[in-house]
């Protein structure tokens, strides 16, 4: 599944040893690998050979630069979410024709943007929305491309905080009122509405609620077709779920055999929008142990790294496995249970509760586990922390792909009013 495993004693990350790397780079230091990557992207793209789907990773999951241009090199599109996400697909070099904009609250100045851009299509997610895109279109004298986004109502399965796919979250337009602006589609003179899109959630195990959410789109595709409007493209989304506890998630392979009968149906250009599944297990942590501390109730061992580098556990409870990076660290050793903790000042700063960790000491290093998803990409500077360094390493060879911030990085935008400065 992926290319972090013991050889020997040592925990590596393709063929270095990730000690060799927290040592060389300092911690609280991200670490990818290459292959990895790539090859999640590879299997899902022979999975849907069938339908040769349009594979636009979403940018969201982890938008750093080189992450972007590796998938970007081997012809994934990308999936998009704000102006900031838009500037670096177009800093990778990603044809605008692979790119899709998804969103609730997109402003004028980002529509514009894209629009001149000429990506392939907004995701829309309401009818304010789609009227604002076609009035900005008009203005600049363009088209723009749109697909619906829809909410299907059906139940993912998975964390309420990443469901989005229920009538009662945010996102998309329910069937009836999608059908009733397809029906007055014309009035929109500055808009293509090309197709359709869904995206039901996140981290989702099984396929169930993905065939039942295309199985309705695949009845409103006939429906719409019935009444003469013919769409190019399906979108189904991204959501696949990883293996970071004990699930055991539908390979690409199985999630594709489910899909695709109902997909193939449609007759439509298929679009797949895979964030986590690609780069979630990509990706590790890896923190130094500063202190172990004893209290009557809890034994608490204190790291490096905090829930501003990694904030899935404080967010969603989310479940993380810590490897030591020395299996000789712990061998021999007894194990305990522990909270792994970071140094911010929040009870929601952890890593791990009660867990039965080997017992490590002060300056042991720890790897954790499953990071590459919304990991960095949802880390801040909060205490005032630098953000973490990020490395990239295939087979032998390792690249700093995003430097650690420096404290001048952190203040760079902060301006004191002289009236403070006493001037
Ligand atoms: N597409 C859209 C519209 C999303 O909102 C998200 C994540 O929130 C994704 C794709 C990627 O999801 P995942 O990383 O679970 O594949």
């Amino acid at each position: 599944m992926h290319e972090f495993k013991y050889k020997g004693n040592y925990l590596c990350c393709e063929d270095i040893k990730v000690l060799d790397l927290a040592k060389q780079f300092g911690t609280p230091l991200y670490i990818y690998s290459y292959h990895t990557l790539i090859d999640h992207f590879v299997k899902l793209k022979i999975a849907f050979r069938e339908v040769e789907p349009l594979i636009c990773y979403s940018v969201k999951a982890n938008s750093t630069l080189a992450i972007l241009k590796a998938l970007v090199d081997k012809g994934a599109g990308l999936d998009i979410v704000s102006g900031g996400e838009l500037s670096r697909a177009i800093k990778v070099g990603c044809p605008a024709e692979k790119i899709v904009y998804a969103s609730v609250g997109k402003t004028d100045r980002e529509i514009e943007e894209a629009i001149r851009r000429r990506i392939l299509f907004f995701n829309v997610e309401s009818l304010p929305e789609l009227e604002n895109i076609n009035r900005i279109a008009g203005r600049l004298n363009k088209v723009a491309n749109v697909a619906i986004r829809i909410n299907p109502d059906v139940e993912p399965k998975t964390h309420k905080f990443i469901t989005t796919g229920k009538i009662t979250n945010k996102f998309g337009i329910d069937f009836n009122s999608a059908y009733k602006i397809l029906l007055i589609r014309n009035k929109f003179s500055h808009l293509n509405i090309c197709g359709l899109h869904i995206h039901i959630g996140s981290q989702i195990t099984e396929s169930t609620p993905y065939v039942a959410a295309i199985t309705k789109m695949a009845k409103f595709i006939a429906k719409l077709k019935r009444r003469g409007i013919d769409l190019e493209y399906l979108n189904i989304g991204g959501g696949l779920g990883i293996i970071y506890d004990k699930e055991t998630p539908q390979t690409a392979q199985k999630f594709a055999q489910n899909v695709l009968p109902i997909l193939k149906k449609t007759k439509l250009k298929i679009i797949l929008e895979p964030g986590r599944f690609i780069v979630g297990n990509a990706g590790i942590l890896v923190t130094k142990v500063l202190y172990i501390k004893s209290t009557p109730k809890k034994k608490f061992v204190i790291v490096d790294a905090g829930m501003n580098d990694l904030i899935r556990p404080a967010l969603y409870d989310a479940y993380h496995q810590i490897l030591p990076l020395r299996m000789t660290d712990s061998a021999g050793r007894k194990t305990e249970k522990v909270d792994v903790v970071g140094p911010i000042c929040e009870s929601a700063d952890f890593f791990a509760k009660d867990r039965r960790l080997s017992c490590v000491e002060e300056g042991d290093y720890l790897a954790i586990m499953g990071a590459g998803a919304y990991g960095f990409s949802m880390s801040s500077n909060y205490n005032s922390r630098r953000r973490a360094e990020e490395v990239l390493v295939i087979k032998d060879k390792v690249f700093v792909i995003r430097k650690r911030e420096t404290h001048t990085n952190l203040t760079r935008n902060e301006i004191i009013p002289l009236f403070l400065l006493g001037l």
